[in-house]
């Protein structure tokens, strides 16, 4: 799989690999399917970022669950600072049990906002999910109910994280060369 952007290598090392991704997503699966069965559930995540977790996540949940999307774009001047919703969901969620799945929570200003929307719409419950988990950079303290790794506070590519659009599609989750980041820091666009 290609590591190089604008034919640069871009991976300083590896932070969690293919292997420990897998296991911790089959562990928060099973947690998933022993406090909700029985129940109906709605895993809904941000495109695209965490497209990937939730393709993973979904099959390892043994309850009945249908899924949903939403983009936002979130403009310069900080992550989360200023966000709009560019895709809304396709199905209400009144009365729902709601799982937002996410790829990192940084901040989490961004998915502060997302909950305070998803609120308004009355579902039966609404809880986090989230693989990675930049916790020393919170600034909006938020429950989550289920977290995969916490991670340092270093720029992150690979399953779904991206550097300027790109490299989404390593399998792995590493951190990036010094001199790479600064390209990622800007965070504008799609998630
Ligand atoms: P927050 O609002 O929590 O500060 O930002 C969350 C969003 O910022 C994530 O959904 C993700 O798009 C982006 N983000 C935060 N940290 C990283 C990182 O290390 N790498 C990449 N590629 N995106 C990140």
């Amino acid at each position: 799989m290609t590591r190089t952007f604008a034919g640069e290598e871009v991976v300083d090392r590896i932070l969690i690999g293919q292997d420990e991704i897998a296991a911790r997503i089959a562990e928060i699966g099973r947690s998933i399917t022993e406090e909700h069965t029985g129940h109906d559930l709605r895993l809904i995540t941000v495109l695209r970022g965490g497209l990937f977790f939730l393709c993973d996540l979904c099959r390892r949940v043994d309850v009945p669950l249908t899924i949903d999307f939403m983009a936002i774009s979130s403009y310069a001047g900080g992550s989360g600072g200023s966000v709009r919703i560019t895709k809304d969901l396709d199905d209400p969620i009144e009365g729902a049990r709601v799982i937002v799945v996410e790829d990192i929570i940084d901040t989490g200003l961004t998915l502060n906002y997302i909950l305070s929307v998803l609120r308004q719409r009355n579902p039966a419950s609404l809880e986090v999910c989230t693989l990675l988990d930049k916790d020393a950079r919170r600034i909006v303290d938020l429950p989550i109910a289920y977290r995969g790794f916490s991670v340092p506070d270093r720029f992150l590519v690979g399953y779904g994280l991206d550097l300027d659009a790109r490299l989404r599609n390593l399998p792995y989750i590493a951190t990036v060369r010094d001199e790479m980041a600064a390209s990622g820091t800007s965070l504008v666009g799609p998630t």
